[in-house]
């Protein structure tokens, strides 16, 4: 199966609260999106993997993606090396994606860089006819995204563009609040964590309000990209 866009995230709902938006206007659009998690998310501070497996699935429900994959790296202690390229490899290839969203290149939980540089490597190898992969005893052809764009998610980074997602929100946050045992939530008895405050739920809406108040929408949310954007002409901005 062929998509439009594959979007990585390095624990089952990055994905949802980095670019929930945008995937879900892009597939309104009529473009196909896929999701490809790095690990199970197995140190989250509340829930379990099993518990995370099904809240993932729940969300990709939510947000229409035709697949959701995990490659069961390790949660914290994964690595950017030839074998852990090689799996992210292997997803690129199988869904010859145009574009690949993935972790945001700076932020506070450390397997979100470390997620952000393999991917985007991975991207870049994947176009190498001389790297050699194969599912199933068939060998893969080598393809190349056309663009890697970076989510963002703790850290208030300064997006290159930003996304309109204004009439998207509302499913974005049921998309995140699929992950009942992460969030914010008054009665659980689990430990706190930084993400499991109100502010820090709040706080996902009025960043996209405030991308979007600074562009002249209601929402928006932000990316950053390693090489400089082009457009065909100025009249493709708004
Ligand atoms: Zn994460």
């Amino acid at each position: 199966m062929k998509l439009d866009i594959l979007a990585f995230g390095a624990h089952p709902d990055d994905v949802e609260l980095g670019c929930a938006g945008t995937i879900l206007k892009e597939i309104s659009l009529g473009k196909t999106v896929g999701i490809v998690d790095l690990t199970r998310g197995e140190l989250g501070t509340r829930g379990s993997a099993e518990i995370r497996d099904q809240e993932a699935n729940a969300a990709a429900k939510i947000l229409g993606v035709l697949v959701r994959e995990n490659l069961e790296m390790r949660d914290g202690f994964f690595v950017n090396d030839e074998n852990h390229q090689l799996e992210v490899i292997k997803m690129i290839r199988k869904y010859r994606p145009e574009i690949v969203l993935c972790n945001a290149i700076d932020d506070r939980h450390i397997d979100h860089a470390k997620g952000s540089k393999l991917v985007s490597d991975a991207c870049f190898l994947s176009g190498l006819r001389k790297v050699e992969t194969s599912v199933d005893g068939e060998s893969q052809e080598a393809w190349r995204p056309k663009l890697v764009y970076h989510y963002m998610q703790w850290k208030n980074l300064v997006p290159d563009f930003v996304v309109d997602i204004t009439g998207f929100t509302d499913k974005k946050i049921e998309s995140i609040i699929a992950y009942r045992s992460q969030f914010y939530d008054a009665n659980s008895k689990e430990p706190e964590s930084p993400i499991t405050s109100r502010n820090f739920f709040e706080s996902l809406n009025y960043r996209s309000q405030d991308f979007g108040r600074l562009v002249g929408v209601d929402h928006a949310e932000g990316f950053t990209v390693e090489r400089y954007l082009a457009v065909n002409s100025l009249g493709d901005l708004i």
